[in-house]
Formats: structure tokens, C-alpha cells, sequence
């Protein structure tokens, strides 16, 4: 039974509801509608240009109306009157199959018919930085190895226990906050749920700190790779699958690194597609500053460079840290939320249905003794390989759907065109004499 949202209002003292979706970029896009309005806008969606956004829409398509998740609606606990609820864009009647949440749905529903529901957890981990976003926002945060670094942490204290209150009251069950391994980076982290949940939290969890670091006077980045002898700001998920009596259907103590066969199927999914999945959990260009990239000032980049797979060792793409779950250590902070939990369905499901297998498990230090795995897949090296990886990657773009991939590579090909002609000063120094 969907939440009644005037009645919402009308407990809360809500004042507005932001009614937000996501788009094939990972921008939220939102109007504030008053609570007077809320009623109709429930049950007919607010309506929205989408070529206004980045859904492959042009200015000649009929409004396309976000109509609200009620399930979704959060009270802004630091703008008590606002409320936000994610929203599912519909036009002509139909579901946008491009929009982000509804192919999630789509890849959600797929998995229930096979029996069972994916749950994950993400670590979506960011920087704060000064408003210009040019440099981190603490000048005394300069150790060589800072993470977990106790002083450091405590001067943002007003920031993160603001932010994980605020994720008590809303039910999220967070359980630790450090200062991450880059100066100026932060991790919090809430429990894992269904996936459509850890999405829609995912989305909220980049407003909240952002602006809450507003708030503060700092600016929040979850830019992948935003000072180039840092660590970047990853985004792993935890992975796992169970039915509907509970019964976590990846674990087997049998099984290699306690990974059931259902639970090596899916990371054998992930392992063959992974190339395919980059250009969505690695999206932007920036994003390949992060992955491939050489130890940073604290020693270790802690991104992958390889496909490949381990027990509890961090220098791959897949960890293992314990049976019954795995680690995909791959996306980073510019992954779109929805995209990435579809996309983690998306080769899994590949993965079942062919009952693929993942291949070695690896036990070397990938930074290290890279030699060890000489023969494993790399990851593509910028955006426009992985791209085209995706785009010959025709298992998986069936999976996800035409609409989504035309219209995702559409785009993002237009990206990668505008970047490449941007005349950098590196091209300039380099090139003005020859
Ligand atoms: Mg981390």
C-alpha cells in the first residue's frame, strides 16, 4: 500500500516535496512542488522537458512525468519543512525504459523470476574540499599515510556526526565513518540492503553530503580522481543474493572462498563482462585516472588494473573478504547509482544462465607482483575504449536494454567527443614547438 503523501505532509509539517529522478548521467533532477499540490502530482507524476536532461529525449517528445515512489519519501533532517521522494519517469503511459530506476526495476524484476533478490551495500567515498573544489578543505590533513587518521578526522567531527545522525534517524543502520586513505577523503558506511533501496540511498547519500558540507562551508567531491597523487574516490559494492525464506543463496562453505556455485555463476558474470560493464560503473572520463593508475603518496592506489579475482586481498577487482559475498571494488563515486546496482544484475544474470565460470582465483599483490597475472584481461585504459567495449558487448546491451544502450552511448559518446576537443595546456606545452 503506497504512502499517502498529503497525509505525509500533513503529519510532518512538510511544506514542499522535492520529486527527483535520476538521469543517464547520474544527475538528480528535481522540482519543489507544495504540499497543497501533492495529491494530483502522487497519482499523475510532476512533468518535466526530458531533453531538458540527459535521457535521449529531444524538444519535440511529449512532457515526461516523474511520477512519485511513495515508499521512496525521506523528511530532509536538515530542512525539517522538505521532503524528497524518488520518482519513476513515465511518458505516453509507458515507462521511459532509458531512465535509470526503471531499468534497475526491470534487471530487479528478472532476478525475482529466477527465485531470488540481490542485496548490496556500497562504500561511496568522497572528499571534502574547499568551495573552489581545487584543493582539500583541511590544511594540517598532510600525512603520508592518512587513513583511519584520528586528529584528522576529529576536525571534521561537525560534518560526519551530522551526516551519520542524520542516517540513524532515517533507519540506515550506519555502523563506522573513518577518514579514508587520500588527505581529506571520508567513508561512511550504513547496512546493505535490496538493491533498489541501496540505490535510492545511494542517490540520497550524495545529496545529504553534499549539503551538509554546504552547511559547513566545504564542498563535497565524489569526483573519481580529483588530485592525481591521492587515492580516488572509489564506490565498492558488496554483493549477494537470497530468497525469499532469507537464506543467503552465494554462501557454501564447500565452495572455493566460501562462494556457493549460484554465488561463482554470478561472479563469473561479472568477470566476463566486466570490460562491457566500465563505461556504466566508470563513466566518466576522469574516471581512468583512477583505475590502471600508479601507486599514490599512501603507497597504494587501491583500484584495480586486471579483471581478476581474490580470496580477502584488495589489489583486484573481485575480493572475497568472507563466504557468502563478494567485493566488487571497480565503480567509483561518479557511478550512477541505479546504473550500477543494473549493471551488477545485468552480468550476473549473464553469468546464471550460462553458469559461467570466473576462472583463477588469484593470492598475489597485483601492485606489487603484477607479472603473477600477466595473462589476466585489463580493464580498458579512457572512456572511449570502454565504450566501445560496452558497444561490442552485445549480451550485455541486450540484457540492459536497447533503449538504455543506444541512448547511454549516444550520450556519452558526445561526451567523450567534447572532451577530446578541448585543447588542453598539456597539448599546448607539448606540441606549440614542434
Ligand atoms: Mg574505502
Amino acid at each position: 500500500m503506497p504512502k499517502d503523501l498529503s497525509k505525509f505532509a500533513k503529519d510532518n509539517s512538510i511544506k514542499y516535496f522535492m520529486i527527483s529522478y535520476t538521469d543517464l548521467f547520474g544527475a538528480q533532477r528535481t522540482k519543489l512542488v507544495p504540499s497543497q499540490a501533492i495529491q494530483d502530482m502522487q497519482t499523475d507524476g510532476a512533468g518535466f522537458a526530458g531533453f531538458a536532461s540527459w535521457l535521449d529525449l529531444t524538444p519535440a517528445h511529449p512532457d515526461m512525468l516523474a511520477v512519485p515512489d511513495s515508499d521512496t519519501v525521506v523528511q530532509l533532517p536538515w530542512r525539517r519543512e522538505v521532503a524528497w521522494v524518488a520518482a519513476d519517469c513515465v511518458m505516453d503511459g509507458k515507462k521511459l525504459e532509458q531512465a535509470p530506476r526503471n531499468l534497475l526495476k526491470r534487471m530487479i524484476f528478472e532476478a525475482k523470476q529466477q527465485g531470488f533478490t540481490v542485496k548490496t551495500g556500497i562504500e561511496a567515498e568522497y572528499f571534502l574540499v574547499n568551495m573552489a573544489g581545487d584543493a582539500i578543505s583541511d590544511a594540517y590533513d598532510t600525512a603520508t599515510k592518512p587513513c583511519y587518521d584520528q586528529q584528522a578526522v576529529m576536525r571534521r567531527y561537525d560534518v560526519i556526526a551530522e551526516i551519520c545522525d542524520y542516517m540513524i534517524e532515517m533507519g540506515w543502520a550506519p555502523y563506522q565513518n573513518d577518514h579514508e586513505d587520500a588527505n581529506g577523503q571520508f567513508e561512511m558506511n550504513w547496512a546493505f540492503d535490496d538493491v533498489l533501496v541501496t540505490a535510492d540511498r545511494h542517490s540520497f547519500f550524495k545529496f545529504m553530503v553534499k549539503s551538509v558540507a554546504e552547511k559547513h562551508g566545504l564542498r563535497a567531491t565524489f569526483m573519481p580522481k580529483p588530485f592525481i597523487n591521492l587515492t580516488g574516490n572509489g564506490c565498492h559494492a558488496h554483493i549477494s543474493a537470497w530468497d525469499d525464506a532469507g537464506k543467503n543463496l552465494f554462501a557454501d562453505d564447500a565452495g572455493e572462498q566460501g562462494l556457493s556455485s549460484m554465488g561463482r555463476h554470478f561472479l563469473g558474470g561479472i568477470i566476463n563482462h566486466a570490460k562491457g560493464m566500465v563505461a556504466l560503473t566508470n563513466p566518466t572520463v576522469n574516471s581512468y585516472k583512477r583505475i590502471n593508475a600508479p601507486a599514490t603518496l599512501s603507497g597504494a592506489s587501491w583500484a584495480p588494473n586486471t579483471i581478476t579475482w581474490a580470496g580477502n586481498n584488495r589489489t583486484h577487482m573481485v575480493r572475497v573478504p568472507d563466504g557468502g559475498r563478494f567485493e566488487l571494488r571497480l565503480a567509483d563515486g561518479a557511478t550512477n547509482p541505479y546504473l550500477l546496482q543494473a549493471v551488477i544484475l545485468a552480468a550476473g544474470l549473464e553469468g546464471i544462465k550460462h553458469s559461467t565460470d570466473p576462472g583463477k582465483c588469484y593470492d598475489n599483490d597485483m601492485y606489487a607482483e603484477p607479472e603473477k597475472a600477466k595473462d589476466a584481461p585489463r580493464l580498458p585504459l579512457n572512456l572511449l575504449d570502454a565504450l566501445r567495449e560496452f558497444d561490442a558487448d552485445a549480451t550485455l546491451k541486450a540484457r540492459l536494454g536497447d533503449e538504455f544502450s543506444q541512448a547511454f552511448l549516444k550520450l556519452k559518446h558526445v561526451e567523450w567527443n567534447a572532451y577530446v576537443s578541448h585543447l588542453s595546456s598539456w597539448e599546448r606545452a607539448n606540441t606549440l614547438d614542434v
